[in-house]
């Protein structure tokens, strides 16, 4: 089905137009998909584990993930685990130089360091040229909560001139030394400090940004600090890759990462689920099939929309928009209307409500599915999501 913004102009988000990155086989930046990534959090010495939690983020759908290397231990296991893994992998390293030699070598795709953290000159251009040697990118990772002595000493206090002028310190050493594969994030635990300085710092460079809110906490209060951060953000055009940092599952800052985008209409991936809060006139438990619907389609990863109300007050208008829509018919009745592509097709009641609606659904994911194969030359899955993205790039 037609997505209705692109012939919505206010549903439109122009994005600032960045340099373009490799991190592996990943885009960043440019005119390429926002991605999404999380991080492991399995001792990365225990390599079974690790590609094990990896595994579980791929089929999330996560686009990159980070594994820390904060010993010999774990870039020594890095090359099982990058061997292994499906998406390219960002080696976490923090001030130690030759982890980050060690990690390019054992395959990373990205090598988060800040340069000007690990010490001498000569020590950063090892680093770097072990990053040209292996094809690997890096990110500069500034955090309000480690911020350079003299920065704060300069500010009083962590505020987004200090953060930006941090970025910018360590942009200018690997500039200096003509390397310019590299990605920024600017992170604070505070939405607002966050958010100011992304927009400095996007005014002030042409890299790639990756965007986060820090530490945003549990899921529920994080999910909402980060949709605030983050979509404040991607809405104005601002991001290339997020991360959103929850205290739980990796999975599920991944889901988090893709319900934001999909919210703003930049990336499309899986059933983007439509359901009305319920209330009484509601003809059938909406929020039990919606969360029974949510589990059962959870391996659907394309793109496509799913209504489900709870009686005629808003069922008939949301279903012409979606894929497949449900409208409950009455209070207490039990049964409603199926909608497939915006028209009305069958009534539906019964046990089997939840069973039907997801073989519909699954149905509508094939045919999409073929039609994509039809199409000339799907480069990735990642290209392809583009192409099914209303997404303006500036
Ligand atoms: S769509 Fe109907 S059931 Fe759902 S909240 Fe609105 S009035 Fe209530």
């Amino acid at each position: 089905m037609q997505d209705h913004r692109s012939v919505r102009p206010w549903r439109m988000i122009d994005r600032r137009l960045s340099r373009k990155i490799r991190v592996g086989s990943v885009e960043v930046g440019g005119d390429a998909p926002i991605s999404v990534q999380s991080m492991t959090n399995t001792l990365t010495s225990d390599a079974n584990a690790t590609i094990g939690q990896i595994r579980e983020l791929e089929e999330a759908g996560a686009d990159i993930v980070r594994v820390s290397c904060p010993d010999e231990d774990s870039t020594a296991a890095f090359k099982t685990i990058a061997r292994a893994a499906k998406v390219p992998l960002v080696a976490d390293i923090h001030f130690h130089y030759k982890r980050g030699i060690e990690a390019a070598k054992a395959g990373a795709a990205c090598l988060r360091i800040n340069p000007g953290n690990i010490g001498s000159k000569s020590r950063v251009a090892e680093v770097v040229q072990a990053a040209r040697d292996y094809g690997c990118s890096m990110r500069i990772g500034v955090n309000a909560g480690s911020l350079e002595p003299y920065l704060l000493e300069k500010y009083g206090e962590p505020c987004p001139e200090a953060m930006v002028e941090s970025a910018l310190f360590h942009a200018d050493i690997l500039r200096d030394l003509d390397f310019h594969e590299f990605k920024i994030s600017v992170k604070a635990s505070d939405p607002f400090l966050t958010v100011a300085a992304y927009q400095q710092l996007a005014e002030a460079i042409d890299c790639p940004l990756h965007l986060g809110v820090t530490e945003a906490g549990p899921t529920r209060s994080g999910t909402v600090k980060s949709s605030i951060g983050l979509g404040s953000m991607l809405w104005a055009g601002i991001g290339d890759t997020i991360r959103v940092s929850l205290a739980a599952d990796p999975v599920e800052e991944i889901k988090v990462g893709f319900d934001i985008l999909k919210s703003l209409g930049l990336r499309h991936r899986g059933v983007n689920i439509i359901a009305c809060p319920s209330c009484a006139r509601q003809g059938f438990n909406v929020i039990e099939t919606v969360g029974r619907l949510e589990e059962r389609l959870a391996h659907i990863s394309t793109p496509l929309s799913l209504s489900i109300i709870g009686c005629v007050v808003n069922g008939p208008g949301e279903a012409l928009m979606t894929d497949v829509g449900f409208t409950g018919g009455g209070a207490g009745k039990g049964t409603g209307m199926v909608y497939l592509a915006g028209k009305v097709d069958h009534k539906l009641g019964g046990q089997d409500m939840v069973e039907h609606i997801a073989e519909l659904v699954e149905a509508r994911a094939a045919v999409i599915e073929a039609e994509r194969a039809a199409e000339p030359t799907p480069v990735s899955a990642l290209a392809t999501e583009t192409a099914l993205a209303h997404v303006v790039a500036a």
